[in-house]
């Protein structure tokens, strides 16, 4: 299957590259929410919990398991602002 156009329009990262950013923000105390686009069908998809990586992604959409390590993610900041 040729994965959607989508996946290469979204501002999708390495996996590993990724991971390291998102830790970072992690440890600065920051929120993050790990951000994908769907294979199959080009949504874009976004986890629901908070500091969590999955590497395989359910689309809400049509159902489609997206290989989230093979294809890059990105992710949501949330900073708490007082
Ligand atoms: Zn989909």
């Amino acid at each position: 299957m040729q994965p959607h156009p989508n996946t290469k329009l979204h501002p999708n990262h390495p996996w590993d590259d990724v991971i390291k950013r998102a830790k970072e923000k992690i440890k600065d105390g920051i929120i993050v929410y790990q951000k994908f686009t769907c294979e199959k069908c080009g949504t874009r998809q976004t986890m629901p919990d908070p500091n969590k990586f999955y590497t395989l992604g359910d689309c809400e959409e049509c159902g489609h398991r997206t290989d989230i390590k093979k294809y890059g993610c990105n992710y949501m900041a949330h900073f708490a602002i007082d």
